[in-house]
């Protein structure tokens, strides 16, 4: 079974999408840490992407589309995935949904994890990072155990650069003017499920999974 999960930058869908992930052992698929790894590799991918990405702006349709692909035909998309921060654009719902026939996978949900842009503001600031596995934390709605210290992998946490203030009003900015038509896209289609973000990172994880009707 597959999945997207929609939302804001900061609205926490990352972190939704690593328990659920972790939940339906299936993998987690996300445009922005593949973007990363590709940053910290130096590839060519990466150096185009990061012009952007460090301006708050979306990186072009065609270099996350080729990517994706690429990703979904590996064999252990077979079983499932978890699509997170793709598709972000129109052109690139309409892409997946070419390459989704092609693959023969259906989507069971898009997850919307709705977050009002007050919150967003005030949750990017506390957010961090572990550059080395890329698990996310925030300093108030979900501290790893060890302050700045990586649960997983116990790697010193850090804040992303795209965090910053004025690049987060523009990465907002762009979510309202490309993304947020997907809501009513793939709602039109019956398959878009809306939670509510504010809550706890576990309640919010609970809702996904009642409205999925999967036990947690
Ligand atoms: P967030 O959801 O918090 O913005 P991500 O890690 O998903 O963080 O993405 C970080 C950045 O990577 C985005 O601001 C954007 O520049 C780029 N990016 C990620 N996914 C896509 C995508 N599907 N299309 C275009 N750019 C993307
Ligand atoms: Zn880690």
């Amino acid at each position: 079974m597959s999945y997207i999960m929609l939302g804001a930058p900061g609205a926490g869908k990352g972190t939704q999408a690593i328990a659920l992930s972790n939940q339906f052992q299936i993998p987690h698929i996300s445009t922005g840490d593949i973007l990363r790894t590709h940053i910290q590799q130096q590839t060519n991918l990466g150096a185009k992407a990061k012009e952007y990405i460090d301006q708050g702006l979306l990186v072009p349709d065609e270099l996350v589309v080729d990517l994706v692909k690429d990703r979904l035909a590996q064999p252990d998309c077979k079983k499932g995935f978890i699509l997170d921060g793709f598709p972000r654009t129109m052109v690139q719902a309409h892409a997946l949904a070419e390459a989704l026939k092609d693959l023969g996978y259906v989507l069971r949900a898009v997850i919307n994890v709705d977050v009002p842009d007050e919150d967003i503001m005030i949750r990017m600031t506390g957010r961090r990072i572990c550059p080395n596995c890329g698990n996310t934390y925030h300093i108030q709605h979900h501290p790893p155990l060890e302050d700045g210290v990586c649960d997983r992998c116990k790697t010193a946490l850090s804040i992303r650069e795209d965090d910053q203030a004025e690049t987060v009003a523009k990465r907002l900015q762009v979510y309202h003017q490309q993304t947020r038509p997907l809501i009513q896209f793939y709602n039109d289609q019956h398959i878009l499920l809306t939670v509510d973000g504010t809550e706890s990172a576990t309640t919010v994880t609970q809702n996904i999974m009642k409205a999925l009707g999967a036990n947690a």
